[in-house]
């Protein structure tokens, strides 16, 4: 398993010009070999294979008054963007043939200087870590570097960004066992549910607020962009104007990365079994809502945790969408109607016990979560019979009023759209 550590290093003035110098490198070297497999495509001619590619592109074009300049930066970087060239090809065909899943992959295009990212990668030969708390850099030198945490081995690997706001970083790739890093069994399995009110709330009673900061952050933001949309184009202000905005952008970013990592961690490392629902926008990306918590970090946070469960030997469950978890009694299993959402609180008709309607939703979660699981392992030992009492047993025991939840009656993982009732809207 490979994994990625990011940390910001802080190059001086002189350096600062090097890696600029460098990424400048980087894109001629990709945008020629680019425009040489594209020309030789138009012409008819055979593919240009990787090591061709890199006798044309770098060896021979180094002794080119054109691209002399080549010379002048470390030739590693150079090698390591016509692989990425090859990669970027590989996926291409391979999403055209159907071997690759998801998202349709382009073309590879050429690159810009004005890309908000530049980077250039370096292999062992080309990087070390003296020891001195620095990044040393054939032909760059030693970087400053502000380490967050350890490394945990010797990397394989680092690729130095830049990001539209100015701001450098190394990231390291490690090699690690997958097994090496299988935490100790956790007691205890948690039911999630997202929502506005607050950014989550777990089935042992947790609430996690919801980050307000960036909310503020975002108004800022837009204030930026207001402005920077009056200055002239092509001006100096309006450079100004684009750095800051740039700025904002990363702290929003960053500051919703570090939540949604420490939020992923802490749950992970306490619980061997996590059941959070099956969507990330729950009809709340139309409408006046669909800001406040927007699709793409609640998506976020569940491949962050199903990763970090893959890495550390936990189970993330996932619960259907629409599975009613906010109109079930978690100790009886009586289906309430519709709660109106101002209704925080309600007492079970059927038992009497008395709810806090955030808490509901993840104690079902995780009770329906349980019982797939149990369906699953049922299914999967071939005896299928008696699943619905596997799962009613094992519910039953991880409920806090101890109450059978739906003792023999399956709960409908897929109810009509309609009346599903949006409880976190
Ligand atoms: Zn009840």
């Amino acid at each position: 398993m490979r994994l990625r550590y990011n940390f910001r290093i802080y190059p001086d003035p002189s350096q600062r010009q090097a890696l600029a110098r460098l990424f400048g490198c980087v894109r001629v070297v990709w945008n020629d070999a680019l425009a040489m497999r594209k020309a030789a495509r138009k012409a008819g001619l055979p593919w240009i294979g990787g090591g061709d590619l890199q006798k044309i592109c770098i060896t021979a074009a180094k002794r080119t008054p054109e691209r002399e300049w080549l010379g002048e930066v470390s030739p590693v970087p150079l090698q390591q963007v016509l692989r990425d060239l090859d990669q970027a090809y590989q996926n291409f065909f391979d999403s055209v043939s159907g071997r690759r899943k998801g998202r349709r992959m382009g073309l590879p295009v050429f690159k810009s200087r004005r890309d908000r990212r530049q980077a250039a990668r370096f292999t062992r030969t080309a990087f070390r870590l003296p020891g001195d708390g620095t990044l040393y850099l054939a032909k760059i030198g030693k970087i400053e570097v502000r380490w967050s945490r350890e490394l945990p081995a010797v990397p394989s690997s680092v690729t130095v960004v830049q990001d539209a706001a100015g701001r450098c970083f190394a990231s390291f790739v490690i090699e690690v066992e997958d097994a090496g890093q299988v935490l100790p069994e956790a007691e205890a399995e948690i039911g999630i549910d997202l929502g506005l009110t607050h950014y989550a709330v777990l089935s042992d009673g947790t609430k996690i607020a919801n980050p307000r900061w960036l909310r503020r952050r975002a108004k800022r933001l837009a204030r930026l962009q207001r402005a920077l949309s009056r200055k002239r184009k092509g001006s100096k202000n309006r450079e100004k104007a684009r750095i800051a905005v740039a700025r904002q952008h990363a702290k929003v970013s960053d500051a919703r990365r570090d939540f949604l990592h420490q939020t992923s961690t802490s749950i992970i490392r306490e619980n061997q079994t996590v059941a959070i629902e099956d969507l990330a926008v729950r009809g709340l990306a139309r409408g006046r809502l669909a800001k406040s918590v927007n699709d793409a970090s609640w998506g976020a946070f569940r491949a962050l945790l199903g990763g970090k469960a893959a890495r550390y030997g936990r189970t993330v469950i996932a619960v259907g969408r629409w599975f009613p978890s906010s109109r079930l009694c978690p100790c009886c299993g009586w289906r309430n109607g519709t709660v109106p959402l101002r209704v925080r609180e309600w007492d079970c008709p059927s038992c009497g016990e008395h709810h806090d309607r955030d808490l509901v939703a993840a104690l079902n979660i995780l009770a329906e979560g349980i019982r797939l699981r149990a369906q699953a392992e049922a299914a999967s030992a071939g005896g299928g019979q008696d699943e619905e009492m596997v799962a009613a047993g094992l519910a039953d025991t991880r409920n806090d009023c101890g109450g059978r939840v739906r003792p023999g009656e399956a709960i409908p993982t897929l109810a009509p759209p309609a009346t599903y009732d949006a409880h976190a809207a």
